[in-house]
């Protein structure tokens, strides 16, 4: 049996319920939308979290399609999903909570005594995350980027964790697999294995919008992952090739109107102008260059642009 709060989920139970951690100034609680189903079937209790970022609206679309589609009497294991990790981000519309600023995949595993992110955070890993035996932290482009299908684990100095990362990533199906470097903590990826809890990332969609055909390729990687670990019957979807890539977003030393000259997966050789950045009058200001061959995994898609905002990931290609 597992406990959220004071709820209890027992093999055969299918609930949705608010896990609640604090109270909104109006008095509302304020937490986690659990959307849970436990398999009578023993197997692996796996998190699928999405809008860890506020306006990313695809994983919990497809979360929720999960959620109303198993059958616990055929389960093996638990799902554990939270449609929506960053409920006051999520009310915004914003990548991040306007009543702190803070964005919540940078500050866990949180703070008890800190600002409201901090908290949530804190609440979060413990009543949540480290309940799971693995997890998926579901991501899309937000408001201002649009994204390829692309799973991302992150290097461990712990080689054991790092295969079981790289296992749980190459179970999505998902064929360009970003293999990021460990130093970005606060991040789910980093630490929830961190906490021994085996997290990986996968990142579809975005522009502000909730498309139905991002919508289920999430969906399917979900579903991928959960017929390879045995939790539902089926042949997981494996790619015919693999693409690695290395990298980052890169960011801008002006503002402007931004426009892209690419489309995602558009193949690129190192310094082809791949967007830029103009003024009111239309002069250009900035060129953003490709940092080396590869492929774009990423891209800004929203025209208004700040110093040191994102424009483009452009992937490197890659050993695995
Ligand atoms: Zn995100």
């Amino acid at each position: 049996m597992l406990k959220f709060g004071k709820v209890s989920v027992k093999p055969g139970d299918k609930k949705k319920f608010l896990l609640p951690v604090t109270k909104t100034p109006g008095g509302q609680d304020l937490g986690f939308p659990m959307m849970i189903v436990h398999g009578t079937h023993d197997g692996p209790v796996l998190l699928v979290e999405g809008a860890i970022h506020g306006d990313e609206y695809e994983s919990g679309e497809a979360i929720r399609a999960i959620w109303r589609d198993l059958d616990p009497a055929k389960l093996h294991g638990v799902f554990v999903g939270v449609p929506v990790v960053n409920v006051p981000a999520f009310e915004a519309g914003r990548r991040g909570s306007i009543i702190d600023g803070i964005n919540m995949n940078r500050i866990l595993p949180g703070r008890k005594d800190g600002f409201l992110t901090e908290q949530l955070a804190y609440h979060y890993m413990r009543e949540v995350v480290a309940k799971c035996d693995m997890g998926v932290d579901l991501h899309g482009g937000g408001t201002v980027l649009a994204i390829s299908p692309v799973v991302i684990y992150r290097e461990r100095e712990d080689k054991a964790m790092e295969q079981k990362l790289r296992d749980l990533a190459y179970a999505t199906g998902i064929d360009l697999v970003w293999k990021g470097g460990g130093a970005w903590g606060g991040c789910m990826n980093v630490e929830g294995p961190n906490a021994g809890i085996p997290v990986i990332t996968a990142e579809v969609g975005g522009e502000g919008r909730c498309l139905e055909e991002f919508v289920q390729a999430q969906r399917k990687l979900i579903e991928n992952l959960m017929m390879t670990y045995k939790m539902i019957p089926g042949t997981p979807e494996t790619p015919r090739k693999r693409i690695n890539v290395r990298g980052s977003f890169q960011s801008c030393s002006t503002g402007g109107l931004y426009r892209t000259k690419k489309q995602l997966r558009d193949r690129v050789k190192k310094g082809e102008v791949v967007g830029t950045i103009c003024d009111l009058f239309g002069d250009i200001l900035e060129e953003i260059k490709a940092p080396s061959d590869g492929l774009i995994v990423s891209q800004r898609t929203f025209g208004t642009i700040h110093c040191g905002d994102w424009t483009i990931f452009v992937g490197a290609f890659a050993d695995e």
